[in-house]
C-alpha cells in the first residue's frame, strides 16, 4: 500500500487516520444492517443511530445549548452563503452588516447582496487581507438583521482570536475551516456553521449550528430545501442526508472525544502546531514572510512567502519528496499555504518547521 503522506491540502483536507482506518474496517458492513453505511435507507434504524450520535456529539463537543438545532445539510459552504440572507432577511430585517476580513467574506456578501441590503462593517482589502479587526473598528448599523463574520480565512490566514462582541445579538460565523479546532461559546452566536471538509469530515456535509428563535424568520415562500425551518423540523431528513459523510463526521467526532480528550485539549495541540511553524518564520525573517499579521495569525492555515517564485517551487519539490505536500499557497496570495487542521499530527508540523529551518540555510 502507498505510504500515507503528511498531507498540508486547504481542503478536502487530511483527515485522522484512526478515522479511515475505522471507515475502512467497517465499510463493507456495518454490524447490524451487515451493509455498507452507504448502501442503508437513512431512516434505517442504523444510520439514525449514526446520525444521532454525530448530533450528540456535537452537542457534547461544543456544549450546545437546548435552544439550538443542528441540522446536516449539503450544498457546502457556497449554499449558506445564499441560505443566511434567504432565511434571515425578509420584511422585517432588511439588511446585514458583513465583516470582510479575505475572500470567502467577500464572495459571502456579494451572494448575500442578491436577497438583502449589505453594509460593510469592516474592510480588510487595503491591507490584502492580512488582519482582522478589533470591535472598536467596526462599524456596525444598529438595525442589522445579522452581523457576518468568518472566523478564519481559509486563502490568507487570518484568524480571530475571539468572536467580535457585538450588541447585535444575531452573530452569524463562517467556521468551516476552523471549526471544532478549539471550544466555542455558540449561546454568543445566533447561526455557526461549516462545511465539513476542512477540519471534520469529508465533502458532502455542512452542519449547520443554529438558534430556534431565528427559525420564525424563514418564510413559507422559500423552496423547500433552502428553508432552515423545514430542516429542523425534519431532524435534517427532509431529503436523504449526505449519509457517508455524517458517517464520517461521526467517527472525528468520537475522535476528538475519545482519542483527542475534548477541544481544549485540541486547541492547545492546534496552538503548538502553529507555533513551531510561526516560530520558524520569525526566526528567519531575512528569509520567510508571514502573510497575515501577528495579532491575526491562524493556527489552521499558515500563509508565508519565499524571495522568489523558483525558491517557493524548490521548496515545494523538496518538501514533496520528504513527504509533504500539497503546500503550494492559493493563486490569489501565492507563496507556501500549510493547513495544519485538528488531523494533522504534531510530527508533521515538526517535519515542515524542520524543512523551513535547513532550507532556508542552505538557499538562504
Ligand atoms: C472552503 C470554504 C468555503 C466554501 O466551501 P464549499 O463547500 O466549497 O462551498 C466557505 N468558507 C470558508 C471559510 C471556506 O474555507
Amino acid at each position: 500500500m502507498t505510504q500515507r503522506a503528511y498531507n498540508f491540502a486547504a481542503g478536502p483536507a487530511a483527515l485522522p487516520e484512526p478515522v479511515l482506518a475505522q471507515a475502512q474496517k467497517e465499510l463493507l458492513a456495518l454490524p447490524g444492517p451487515r451493509a455498507s453505511v452507504m448502501e442503508i435507507s437513512h431512516r434505517s434504524a442504523a444510520f439514525k443511530e449514526i446520525m444521532a450520535a454525530a448530533e450528540a456529539n456535537i452537542r457534547r463537543l461544543l456544549a450546545v445549548p437546548d435552544n439550538y438545532s443542528v441540522l446536516f445539510l449539503q450544498g457546502g459552504g457556497r449554499l449558506q452563503f445564499a441560505m443566511i440572507p434567504m432565511n434571515l432577511l425578509g420584511e422585517q430585517h432588511h439588511s446585514a452588516d458583513y465583516l470582510l476580513t479575505g475572500a470567502w467574506g467577500k464572495h459571502a456578501a456579494k451572494e448575500a447582496a442578491k436577497f438583502g441590503e449589505v453594509a460593510v462593517g469592516w474592510d480588510g482589502s487595503d491591507s490584502k487581507f492580512t488582519q482582522v479587526p478589533t470591535d472598536a473598528q467596526l462599524d456596525l448599523s444598529p438595525d442589522a438583521g445579522y452581523v457576518y463574520y468568518v472566523s478564519n480565512e481559509t486563502i490568507e490566514g487570518v484568524q480571530f482570536a475571539n468572536e467580535p462582541q457585538i450588541k447585535n445579538s444575531t452573530l452569524v460565523c463562517d467556521a468551516s475551516s476552523d471549526f471544532m479546532h478549539k471550544p466555542l461559546d455558540i449561546s454568543r452566536y445566533g447561526l455557526v456553521y461549516a462545511c465539513a471538509q476542512k477540519n471534520i469530515g469529508p465533502a458532502g456535509a455542512t452542519v449547520v449550528i443554529i438558534r430556534n428563535d431565528l427559525l420564525e424568520r424563514s418564510s413559507s415562500e422559500l423552496p423547500a430545501y433552502m428553508n432552515y425551518k423545514l430542516h429542523a423540523e425534519a431532524g435534517s431528513m427532509m431529503n436523504t442526508p449526505p449519509t457517508f459523510a455524517v458517517y464520517l463526521i461521526r467517527l472525528v467526532t468520537d475522535w476528538l472525544l475519545n482519542d483527542i480528550g475534548g477541544l481544549e485539549k485540541m486547541h492547545s495541540i492546534n496552538q503548538s502546531k502553529a507555533k513551531l511553524l510561526y516560530d520558524a518564520i520569525d526566526q528567519h525573517s531575512d528569509f520567510y514572510e508571514g502573510h497575515a499579521q501577528p495579532d491575526s495569525r491562524s493556527l489552521m492555515n499558515v500563509v508565508f512567502r519565499l524571495p522568489s517564485d523558483e525558491l517557493t517551487k524548490k521548496f515545494i519539490a523538496e518538501a514533496d519528496e520528504k513527504n509533504l505536500t500539497a503546500l503550494g499557497g492559493h493563486r490569489s496570495v501565492g507563496g507556501i499555504r500549510a493547513s495544519i487542521y485538528n488531523a494533522m499530527p504534531v510530527a508533521g508540523a515538526e517535519a515542515l518547521r524542520d524543512l523551513m529551518v535547513e532550507f532556508c540555510k542552505k538557499n538562504g
